[in-house]
């Protein structure tokens, strides 16, 4: 087993999971994955993060169900063997975008265990071994990152589900901050604004005409790697003292202008 250390990211095998594996894989970490899908589908991706000299594990596993969680973070222990970093990246829109007054409860629920219980609980499994490990050595460093998004404060009324999870979410970057603090172990939010992957295909249309007349500043979709780059830049260290913060990779959408 190799020395580096080793990064677990949720949703790795695309969009901006992806991206961000491709960064820490880059920068020498190792990489535990995860998602929905089977290994054999996400093959490729997997076979391009190895070729760039990785050692990659893909689990499938439902970040939204609480048994998977455990043997997640199980299947990393034996077969990793440590954790340094957790990338709390996996999350969904709601199947239907569906107005407040309609929305259903099925929705709001599957939305909320996948947002917001699924990297709350991995957190706490993660966060547990992390201070184990520092117990052993306590040369040992490691960091969280969440991914949440715009959402956790600009409400969309078709998609009340999603906006919920996303601030609750910040509100659990917040507490485990301060809970994880004392240990040395900083907790950040990256919170990305309009991003092209998959989960934006279905409203690409009526994102780029938004997009082309002034939503953002920056007068362009968002790329995967600029959120990336964000949390590459936080997990290797370069913004200090800075633990529970937001880091806005949004374009400039959320700035007030007249
Ligand atoms: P994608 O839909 O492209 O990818 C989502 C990833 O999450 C996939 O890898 C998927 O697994 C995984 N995933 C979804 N549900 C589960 C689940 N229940 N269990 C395990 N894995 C799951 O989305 P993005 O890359 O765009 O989004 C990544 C994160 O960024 C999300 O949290 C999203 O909310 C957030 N975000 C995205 C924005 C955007 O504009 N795209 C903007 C703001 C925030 P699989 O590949 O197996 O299907």
């Amino acid at each position: 087993m190799s020395n580096s250390k080793v990064a677990l990211v949720t949703g790795g095998s695309r969009g901006i999971g992806l991206a961000i594996a491709r960064a820490l894989g880059s920068s020498g970490f190792r990489l535990a994955l995860s998602g929905r899908r089977g290994e054999h589908e996400v093959a490729p991706q997997l076979e391009e993060l190895r070729a760039a000299a990785t050692e990659v594990l893909y689990v499938c596993s439902d970040v939204g169900d609480s048994e998977a969680r455990r043997d997640l973070v199980g299947r990393v222990r034996r077969e990793m063997g440590a954790l340094h970093v957790l990338v709390n990246n996996a999350g969904m829109a709601p199947r239907v975008r569906a107005d407040l007054l309609e929305a259903t409860e099925d929705s709001f629920w599957e939305v909320l265990r996948t947002n917001l219980a699924g990297p709350y609980f991995l957190t706490q499994h993660c966060a547990n071994w992390m201070l184990e490990q520092q117990q052993a050595d306590p040369g040992w460093a490691g960091c969280i990152v969440n991914i949440s998004s715009m959402s956790a404060v600009v409400a969309s009324v078709n998609r009340g589900e999603y906006c919920l999870s996303k601030s609750a979410l910040s509100m659990a970057t917040k507490l485990w901050a301060t809970r994880l603090g004392h240990h040395g172990i900083p907790v950040y939010e990256v919170r990305p604004g309009i991003i092209r992957t998959d989960m934006t295909a279905a409203v690409e249309d009526l994102y780029s005409e938004l997009l082309q007349s002034g939503l953002t500043i920056d007068q362009r979709w968002g790329t995967p790697e600029d959120v990336a780059t964000a949390v590459a830049t936080l997990v290797g260290g370069q913004i200090p003292y800075s633990t529970g913060q937001v880091v806005w990779v949004d374009g400039g959408l959320t700035v007030q202008r007249l």
